[in-house]
């Protein structure tokens, strides 16, 4: 009888100190915030969108490793994402960050065909050493095997892994951890679309751990020279111009005349452009337009001279063309020198 009865009480104690365990571990639990902006990742068959509730209900995992918080920020396929969207992100980011320090970092959903460049503004404007990860999915949220899931949980463990502070805003999708700056998605349609070419990714979400072996090199987030100047509400315009053989050069003619603040021509190889956009990109610089060199070609730099500086022309370097215009709009909310922009496209 004392045998039955001292295991009768052990049992119980064990289950009440389970159940007790189990609030003080979720109490316990690192807190993260997830900010829904829409994209396949939320996407259905139906051609509905989750809410960001709904895509985190999906993902019980999580529970696991953070206490999740979700913030609804936009539902939109990520080709209606406009400078309005990044300018209101980062800023609420920013204020999220100054008035919740013991928040563990951020995640934010989006969708993948122009994730890179908000990740990007974010990477240039976030002004916090915590992390953000932009995470997004290539199969919508009824597809077969679909990847968004997976992405979400990656993204909460690498904002809670200590190494993910201080290495800029983040973007994980397939098991990958890549620098927003350096990350470009390749392929219409296979999962490992997001790659980071020249530079490699920075890091792996494995089973066990989150493994980095690379931190960026540039300037970001608490080290950026970018920030969003207080009173801007429209950033400043700066299209993208496409050279092309046998190009006229009228549409970068028209960029001009639309008032342009400066503009980036995706030239070809090294920033060579065909004779009618050189002709034309001579006038606008002479006319005090800056005009950014980038390449189509998505490796290697875009290498530039003093004498180009001193003409009016800035040179990408290696960041794309997308990537330039970004830091750019940024840098023109002010006046700003070419010497100064080359500057700030050497050092981010
Ligand atoms: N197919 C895109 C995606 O993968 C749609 C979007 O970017 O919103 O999210």
């Amino acid at each position: 009888m004392g045998a039955l009865f001292s295991t009768l009480t052990w049992s119980a104690a064990l289950a009440a100190a389970q159940v007790l365990a189990i609030p003080l571990v979720a109490q316990e639990l690192p807190r993260v915030l997830v900010i829904a902006t829409g994209g396949t990742i939320a996407g259905q068959a139906t051609g509905g969108q989750l809410t960001g509730a709904q895509i985190v209900e999906a993902v019980p995992q999580l529970a696991e490793v953070a206490r999740i918080e979700v913030e609804e920020f936009s539902r939109v396929g990520s080709s209606a994402i406009t400078p309005d969207h990044w300018v209101r992100l980062s800023r609420r980011i920013n204020e999220i960050f100054d008035t919740d320090p013991d928040l563990a970092g951020l995640i934010v959903t989006h969708g993948t065909d122009t994730l890179e460049e908000t990740a990007y503004f974010l990477h240039l404007t976030v002004e916090d050493a915590r992390p953000v990860v932009v995470v997004g999915s290539m199969r919508n949220s009824s597809a077969v095997s679909a990847d968004g899931p997976a992405n979400l949980l990656s993204g909460a463990r690498v904002v809670l892994s200590p190494k993910a502070h201080e290495r800029g805003v983040l973007v994980v999708l397939n098991d990958e951890i890549h620098s927003a700056r350096d990350v470009r998605k390749m392929d219409n349609n296979r999962l490992n679309t997001f790659v980071s070419r020249e530079w490699g990714m920075l890091g792996i979400v494995d089973a066990d751990q989150i493994v980095f072996r690379r931190s960026p090199e540039t300037r970001h987030t608490v080290s950026s020279d970018l920030h969003l100047l207080p009173g801007t509400t429209a950033l400043p315009n700066v299209p993208v111009v496409a050279d092309f053989a046998g190009n006229d050069a009228r549409l970068l003619h028209a960029a001009h005349a639309n008032g342009a603040s400066a503009i980036v021509v995706q030239a070809f190889g090294g920033g060579r452009a065909s004779p009618a956009v050189r002709d034309a990109y001579v006038e606008i610089v002479e006319a005090g337009v800056p005009v950014l060199l980038a390449s189509r070609v998505p490796e290697g730099r875009v290498m530039g001279t003093p004498r180009g500086n001193e003409a009016g022309l800035v040179y990408a370097g290696d960041l794309s063309p997308h990537k330039a215009r970004i830091l750019l709009m940024l840098a023109l909310q002010s006046p700003t020198s070419v010497a100064q922009l080359q500057r700030l496209i050497d050092r981010h």
